[in-house]
């Protein structure tokens, strides 16, 4: 069990899915918390915020040597929209999550995934999502790591999305 992505594999896994400025500023984020509400996830954190340089170049800090990250980090941080982030909990989250995302390029997303429905461009490619337990568990410390950011509760509807039998 890690201290917030909860623990993997079970219904207690976190990740973090992040709006970009260009899904907030063309009105989706309401489709995209709808997506994760109705597949049966729950909301455990959320905040709209113009990101700092400084927080944006930690998020992407595994990018840092390649050439669009100037520009990604521009994007990001811009203040033309500000960017929604989230954290969402629930069995398989953290793939489930970037099953819902589509492919990194929008053009080899499949149909129906949230980069395929509303984007063409890998720039403007509308959301993020962590891509492991890892690090799922680095971001949501970066995004809300102070004590009380992570709400622990149960949806009324949790028992019947979650049972198997
Ligand atoms: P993701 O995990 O699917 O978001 O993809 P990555 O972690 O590889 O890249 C992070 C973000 O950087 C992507 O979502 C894009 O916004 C951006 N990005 C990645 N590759 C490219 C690229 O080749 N060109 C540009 N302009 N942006 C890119
Ligand atoms: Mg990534």
């Amino acid at each position: 069990t890690a201290k917030f992505a909860g623990k993997k594999g079970t219904s207690s896994e976190r990740t973090f899915i992040m709006i970009k400025p260009d899904g907030v500023t063309r009105g989706l984020v309401g489709d995209i918390i709808s997506r994760f509400e109705k597949r049966g996830y729950k909301l455990v954190a959320i905040k709209s915020l113009v990101p700092s340089r400084q927080l944006a170049e930690q998020h992407y800090a595994d990018l840092s040597t390649r050439p669009f990250f100037k520009g990604l980090v521009n994007y990001i941080t811009s203040g033309k929209a500000p960017v929604v982030a989230m954290v969402w909990e629930g069995k398989d989250v953290i793939r489930q999550g970037r099953i819902m995302i589509g492919a990194t390029n929008p053009l080899d997303a499949a149909p129906g995934t949230i980069r395929n429905t509303y984007s063409i461009s890998i720039g403007r490619n509308i959301i993020h999502g962590s891509d492991s337990f890892d690090t799922a568990e680095q971001e949501i410390g970066l995004w809300f790591g102070k004590p009380g950011e992570l709400a622990s509760w149960e949806p009324a509807n949790w028992n019947w999305i979650m049972a198997e039998n």
